[in-house]
């Protein structure tokens, strides 16, 4: 099975080979196609399986596709517990994206927010954050959510230990009902159950 049986566009598929990526791991065999046809996913998956390109390469080829319109708020937000995790996405997709004009920025806590704000001001289109950082700019009024059409809760259970899920659940008011979601959790006890219950549409659960 390549990236190509899996409906990968071909300026994609080129950044995956050029990083060796020949072959899809099983959640993104799983994953990918069901999100490239607008399906909301609720994914049981550890770091290390391969998750990030697998909720990552379908919002790119969902954003980078002809005629979507660019706008000053992100079209695209992962929500992530900290700030190694978020920078590192932030990475993944700068390599994944890189045939792609798209602009991605990463924001989290534990610096200062002035080149976080300026790069917000300069437009974005997909938005890596974690969830106490992106709620402070958001309430200054530095980060609109309302053209959000694909969201992402990475690592959901740690976002729990961490003590996060009251923020996660004030930005997920922030942003419009109608969209794209999925939830990746290592684990999924019950609080997780009920906020992947309250989030996505009609979900298809993908387990590895
Ligand atoms: P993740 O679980 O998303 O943190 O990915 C774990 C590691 O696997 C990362 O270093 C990725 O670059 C790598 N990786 C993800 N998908 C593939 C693939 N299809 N082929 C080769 N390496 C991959």
């Amino acid at each position: 099975l390549s990236f190509l049986d899996l409906g990968v566009a071909e300026p994609i598929r080129r950044a995956l080979l050029a990083s060796g990526y020949e072959h899809p791991t099983p959640i993104q065999q799983q994953t990918i196609p069901l999100l490239l046809e607008g399906r909301d996913v609720l994914g049981v998956a550890q770091t290390g399986t391969g998750k990030t390109a697998a909720f990552t390469l379908p919002i790119l080829q969902h954003l980078a596709a002809p005629g979507r319109s660019r706008g000053r708020g992100p079209a695209a937000l992962i929500l992530t517990p900290t700030r190694e995790l978020a920078a590192q996405i932030a990475q993944a997709i700068k390599t994944y994206a890189r045939h792609l004009k798209l602009r991605e920025t990463v924001v989290y806590g534990g610096v200062g927010q002035g080149s976080q704000v300026k790069a917000l001001q300069a437009g974005v289109d997909i938005l890596v954050a974690t969830p106490g950082r992106l709620l402070d700019l958001i309430g200054q009024g530095h980060a609109r959510m309302d053209r959000v059409s694909h969201l992402v809760l990475d690592e959901a259970d740690r976002m729990l230990d961490m003590g996060f899920i009251g923020d996660v659940r004030r930005i997920l008011a922030t942003l419009p009902t109608e969209r794209q979601s999925m939830l990746f959790s290592a684990t999924m006890p019950e609080e997780i159950a009920r906020l992947a219950a309250s989030m996505l549409r009609n979900p298809e659960r993908v387990e590895v």
